[in-house]
C-alpha cells in the first residue's frame, strides 16, 4: 500500500512550514510549495522506554 513505514528524516520549511520529506529533495533543499531554501530539519518522534521503579 504505503511506505510509511520508512520514516527518514523530514525537513519543514521555515517560511511556510510545509513538511518534506527526504526523498523529495533529491533535486535540492528546497521548498516545493514556496521554493524557499531553508529547510528546518525535523526530528521522527522517539519513543523511550523508561522504566519506573
Ligand atoms: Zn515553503
Amino acid at each position: 500500500m504505503s511506505r510509511e513505514d520508512e520514516q527518514g528524516p523530514l525537513y519543514q520549511c521555515v517560511r511556510c512550514g510545509t513538511i518534506i520529506k527526504l526523498s523529495e529533495l533529491e533535486l535540492g533543499i528546497r521548498c516545493p510549495r514556496c521554493r524557499y531554501r531553508v529547510l528546518r530539519k525535523i526530528r521522527p518522534p522517539v519513543v523511550k522506554r523508561v522504566l519506573a521503579r
